[in-house]
């Protein structure tokens, strides 16, 4: 492989991003950085309502933001869960993996660490994302807009619906030095409730790498990935000496009666590469795709996923959604 098999890949939405971070790897830099480059301009993308600037909001109209890097030469970690106000989280996440002696800030503290970076707090909400917030709540709840007073939990399992809001950033890289990394950042689901951190941030669960497997980032439902350890699982099994077709299948796979049991609003993508520059990318919905750069490449490739179907759960919502 060219560039002694430098390559970068992410879901279908970090296409916008794919460019800039694959310069950066051409010029010999670190996968590292490429990865948090990348992800960095999803966030700024306004017309992209599931990361960063312009996400969706929770119940009660903030926008909380989840986020992750992960180093594969010696397995370092970042991760911010339900931060407000910096559409960056992934270079808070970074931060947090070089800076600090932890893997994981939530909340207040995360944005207390993001302040003493430095960084400004600017409001996330867009006119359109607030419209739609407030559509959504008064559609489902019409004239209850007070519901903010009533516990909120019942609300949320009428509210959220991944199906249709939900989405996340998901970028691998592989460097010519053969260091490996991902990063992941997302708004969430919308009218999630205030606090709720999905698989994003959680180590294990919607990101992993390691220099001697791979990398993987997931999108989809991310109750169900904490559930299964799914990006780990996906490395223990490459580990195990399977190739990454079978590793991704087999994890999936592994998930299918948990996912049985939460119907129509199970849906699993992951964005995975080798230790060798082999990409591949998984959906349990179908025709999903991601975006490819390589040596040679002059714009992200699409490719498709591999289908992996998860009996019982396979709607026309689900396929408009797909990675
Ligand atoms: N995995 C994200 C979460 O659960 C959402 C998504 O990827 O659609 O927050």
């Amino acid at each position: 492989m060219g560039l002694n098999g430098a390559v970068i890949a992410g879901s279908h939405n970090a296409a916008v991003g794919l460019p800039a971070a694959w310069e950066i790897l051409a010029a010999g830099g670190t996968a590292v950085d490429a990865v948090e480059a990348a992800t960095r301009l999803v966030e700024d993308n306004a017309a992209d309502h599931s990361v960063g600037y312009a996400g969706y909001p929770n119940l009660l109209g903030e926008v909380e933001l989840d986020a992750s890097i992960m180093d594969g030469s010696d397995r370092r970690v970042g991760a911010v869960g339900a931060l407000k106000g910096h559409r960056h989280p992934v270079s808070v996440a970074r931060a947090v993996m070089e800076q600090l002696p932890h893997a994981f800030l939530v909340g207040e503290g995360a944005a207390r660490f993001a302040a003493d970076l430095g960084l400004q707090t600017e409001d996330l909400l867009t006119e359109e994302t607030r419209r739609i917030w407030r559509e959504g709540i008064e559609g489902k709840f019409p004239g209850k807009l007070e519901l903010f007073r009533e516990p909120l939990a019942q609300l949320t399992a009428l509210a959220a619906d991944p199906m249709h809001v939900a989405g996340t950033v998901n970028v691998v890289a592989r460097d010519s030095r053969g260091h490996v990394a991902v990063a992941v950042s997302t708004s969430g689901w919308a009218w999630k409730h205030p606090g709720r951190v999905g698989d994003s941030p959680v180590v294990g669960a919607g990101i992993y790498a390691d220099d001697r497997y791979g990398a993987i980032g997931c999108t989809g439902l991310g109750e169900l990935s904490i559930r299964s350890g799914l990006a780990r699982d996906v490395i223990s099994r490459l580990a195990g000496g399977q190739d990454l077709a079978s590793a991704g299948r087999a994890a999936l796979d592994d998930m299918a009666s948990m996912a049985a049991h939460v119907g129509s609003a199970a849906v699993m993508n992951m964005v995975t590469l080798d230790r060798d520059g082999a990409t591949a990318a998984f959906s349990t919905t179908p025709d999903a795709h991601y975006v490819v750069m390589r040596d040679g490449s002059t714009e992200p490739e699409k490719i498709a996923s591999l289908y992996v179907k998860w009996p019982g759960t396979e709607t026309a919502a689900g396929k408009e959604r797909g990675a």
